[in-house]
């Protein structure tokens, strides 16, 4: 497998997630335009489980069933694919920007002192490696960048490409490599789960989102009821994180989360480019506001100008009417 792609896919209760099996696909698509040998790897309990659901996207599967115990997913992770990259030798690795990808990739380039593309939206195979998309300076611009050596870490963010099938899965290989690395002690003290992520932003196929429209934390009671009646998750522009009316989970944009629902409604958000970049490639857009000329006027798919107070408690009655 010397000079492989790799994808390294995040699991959740058990199962890859959408992010994680977005990798696999980029990662099969990077191995066919580069004719090199792909994989994806799983760590954690249950990784054998979910081999096929992510081996569907055509990458061999590397499962590693990989009990964390009291210590982080991250480090268990990082020690177990270290030791396979010293073993196996791939080229490339793909991680993605979740919480635990991030934490991965930085054990990982602390161990192995690999270079990291970091941020990526976009990878392509250039004439001789990958080559990734960057967003820099509030969306404005995108740079591409290329790896300075033979090999190294890319950190994708969510949403780069859509998880397809492949035409054919790839084979499963179930391993137990020895933690190649002896990690500072970290045990997991505490898990919080978030009162209200009933759905998550990055799973969400329908997605309601306030700004600064809603006028408060008691503001995105509306919202909340409207992406319930649909099924979907709420979401948030930065402005609202910041003020302390929802939490960071629920940010979209450049310095939040990036989102690829099949619905977007954005309830009394301007539509500036660093939240644009962060939902720009969802299916429809729907844009409520008070204000005609808000920029976001210039990319939805349907502008509804009014209040959003008035608007979206009549929609969601009209949701619900619908599924009764
Ligand atoms: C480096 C950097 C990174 C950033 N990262 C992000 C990011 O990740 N995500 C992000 O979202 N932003 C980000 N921002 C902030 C971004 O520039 C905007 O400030 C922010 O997106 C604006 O949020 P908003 O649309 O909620 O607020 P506003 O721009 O204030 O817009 C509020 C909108 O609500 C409308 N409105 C008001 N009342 C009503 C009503 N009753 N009914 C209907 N409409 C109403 C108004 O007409 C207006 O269009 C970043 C900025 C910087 C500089």
């Amino acid at each position: 497998m010397a000079g492989a792609i790799w994808a390294v896919c995040d699991m959740v209760d058990g199962l890859p997630t959408r992010h994680g099996r977005e990798l696999a696909t980029l990662t099969w698509a990077l191995g066919r335009a580069a004719s090199r040998p792909t994989a994806s790897v799983l760590v954690g309990p249950g990784a054998s489980a979910a081999a096929d659901a992510i081996a569907s996207h055509g990458p061999d599967v590397l499962a590693v069933d990989a009990d964390p115990g009291e210590r982080p997913i991250a480090a268990v992770t990082a020690e177990r694919v270290a030791a396979l990259i010293r073993e196996r030798q791939p080229a490339y690795v793909l991680l993605g920007t979740s919480d635990d990808g991030r934490d991965t990739a930085g054990i990982l380039q602390a161990l192995l002192e690999w270079g990291a593309l970091v941020n990526v939206s976009a990878v392509r195979w250039g004439d001789d490696g990958p080559v990734a998309e960057v967003s820099v300076f509030g969306g404005r611009l995108v740079t591409e960048s290329r790896l300075t050596q033979d090999h190294g870490l890319i950190i994708v963010r969510p949403s780069a490409v859509a998880a397809e099938a492949a035409e054919r899965p790839g084979g499963v290989e179930r391993i137990d490599p020895a933690p190649g690395a002896d990690l500072a002690p970290v045990r997991v003290v505490d898990r919080v789960g978030e009162a209200s992520a009933a759905v998550s932003i990055e799973e969400a196929t329908v997605i309601v989102a306030g700004g600064r429209g809603v006028g408060g934390p008691e503001g995105f009671g509306v919202v909340r009821d409207l992406a319930d009646a649909l099924g979907g998750a709420v979401g948030a522009t930065r402005a609202v994180v910041d003020s302390g009316w929802i939490g960071y989970a629920h940010q979209i944009g450049q310095t939040g989360k990036s989102v690829k629902p099949q619905l977007y409604v954005a309830a009394g958000i301007s539509g500036a480019i660093q939240h644009k970049v962060g939902m720009q490639t969802s299916g429809t857009i729907v844009a409520i506001n008070k204000d005609p000329d808000a920029p976001i006027a210039e990319f939805a798919d349907m502008m509804v100008v009014g209040d959003l107070f008035e608007i979206l408690p009549r929609l969601t009655a009209a949701v619900r009417a619908r599924r009764a």
